[in-house]
């Protein structure tokens, strides 16, 4: 048997990597492939979980390889698949092949990606990514971008941008002085909205007493009077308007082409929450749902959900630039800038970083633009599917059939006088009874005052024997 001369000097010298990365990797494998047929929920109680990973922390530690077969064991039922094609709840993604091997090898360099000096290479391949992003997401050319730990640290850094851009054009530098004494910031959004816009608007310091809800439609959406009689009523106030492109619950988009150049015309910063929901940009048959959404001035959107890169990771784009770059950007002596390379530090929030956008690099490469729109298409029909397939079991009722991935049933209790709260509890308790089965994923969420089961398919591997598996379960449950 021939062997690579490297192979045989790294086996014999070097550090010894190879015992824990193999167990790893056959544990892995063994995990992804067993997904297909694999209990989905979690087998295993609290307690037990405690009991068996609360080991005697040892004085002389253990060999690198057991750890990572007593990981394993002792994790065993505790793992939800959630990577796996039969999990509908929340809007959660899975990793395709290319951006989990891609992710690994992150780990495996262990670069700081705060710098280009630092790890030139992965730098190069975010600077890639985010200039590919832009293009399937059809963001503007020249957005800066930011590689985050998902949507809720994009809005922080979007916003962060639109703070600095607000107030400088009340000559006020907040980086500098602060927000004590600045004029108060306003955020504009509607009522349904996501809990992560409350709290970077927390984390910035604007206050959620700044936060003005206004209402939506039956879908979510934001109409054009109430904005505008909003954006009449303090003129002067600089203002934040935060859209939603793909409502939690119906995947709703704002009327961006008609409220965008509206909100412009008063002045105010428009960011768009499109953690999955931006996505639809990428295919040919759901963008024009998303027209007007590149008048924005920042966004914030998810790799790992939609696109299916391993957390964490998502996105932050800022159209102006310079605003992105005055909030975020630090100087200092030991930079060892390069002469024209992006340093991450100068668009990213956090200083020593994992090159997290290295696996969305792999994700975009392995499928490509017909690849994704394809995705996007592909996880459509499925919740389209299964939404109908579930609202015609008997005792079932479907509140929104999907117009992109998104989409809500529920389950009504017998009897010609059943009350909104008996409806209610048996929702509650037949997505209990799904979930218990192991075969299936949902959740439960109340949207219209109604306790609904929330459908959300996201993940790449979902098939049509996952949607045949998941109505046989709905309609078990239905029937117990
Ligand atoms: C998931 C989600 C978020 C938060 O994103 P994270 O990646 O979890 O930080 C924000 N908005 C919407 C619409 C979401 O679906």
């Amino acid at each position: 048997m021939k062997t690579h001369a490297g192979e045989v000097e790294a086996a014999t010298t070097g550090p010894a990597f190879r015992p824990a990365l193999q167990r790893a990797l056959t544990h892995a494998v063994s995990h992804l492939e067993n997904l297909p047929t694999a209990r989905v929920s979690s087998s295993v109680t609290l307690k037990a979980l405690r009991g068996r990973l609360d080991r005697p922390l040892t004085g002389g530690g253990v060999d690198p390889a057991t750890v990572v077969d007593d990981i394993v064991a002792d994790t065993s039922g505790g793992i939800v698949g959630s990577a796996g094609g039969r999990f509908f709840a929340w809007v959660i993604g899975g990793s395709l092949p290319a951006a989990l091997a891609a992710d690994w090898l992150v780990s495996a360099w262990d670069q700081n990606a705060a710098i280009h000096a630092c790890g030139p290479a992965v730098a190069v391949m975010e600077e890639i990514a985010g200039k590919w992003l832009r293009d399937l997401l059809r963001l503007p050319h020249d957005a800066a971008f930011a590689f985050t730990t998902g949507t809720q640290l994009a809005h922080v850094t979007g916003l962060a941008a639109a703070r600095h851009a607000l107030l400088a054009q009340h000559d006020w530098d907040v980086e500098r002085r602060g927000l004590p004494g600045s004029p108060p910031i306003r955020i504009l959004c509607g009522e349904q909205r996501h809990g992560s816009v409350d709290r970077a608007v927390r984390l910035l310091g604007i206050g959620s007493d700044n936060v003005v809800g206004l209402p939506v439609d039956a879908q979510g959406r934001l109409a054009r009077d109430p904005l505008a009689a909003a954006l009449d009523d303090a003129p002067d106030t600089p203002t934040v308007l935060i859209l939603q492109a793909g409502e939690l619950n119906t995947g709703a988009f704002d009327p961006f082409a008609e409220l965008i150049p509206l909100a412009h015309g008063h002045q105010a910063w428009v960011h768009v929450d499109g953690a999955f929901g931006l996505w639809a940009n990428a295919s040919p048959s759901y963008r024009h749902l998303l027209e007007g959404v590149e008048l924005a001035d920042s966004w914030a959107v998810d790799g790992h959900k939609w696109l299916n890169v391993p957390y964490d990771s998502g996105y932050a784009f800022v159209k102006d630039a310079r605003a992105l770059r005055e909030a975020v950007s630090h100087r200092t002596s030991y930079r060892t800038p390069v002469e024209g390379a992006r340093d991450q530090m100068d668009w990213n929030p956090e200083w020593s970083r994992r090159a997290r956008g290295v696996a969305t690099y792999a994700a975009i490469r392995q499928l490509g633009r017909k690849g994704i729109a394809e995705l996007i298409d592909r996880t459509c029909r499925h919740a389209r599917n299964l939404v109908t397939r579930i609202g015609a079991l008997p005792g079932a009722e479907i509140v929104w059939k999907p117009t992109i991935n998104q989409g809500l049933v529920r389950f009504l209790s017998g009897g010609p006088s059943a009350t909104e709260a008996e409806h209610d509890a048996r929702t509650d308790a037949v997505v209990a009874g799904v979930v218990r089965t192991g075969d299936v994923f949902f959740g439960g969420v109340t949207w219209g005052g109604m306790r609904c089961m929330r459908v959300s398919v996201c993940n790449w591997q979902t098939n049509d024997a996952d949607i045949d598996r998941a109505v046989t379960a709905v309609r078990a449950a239905l029937e117990t």
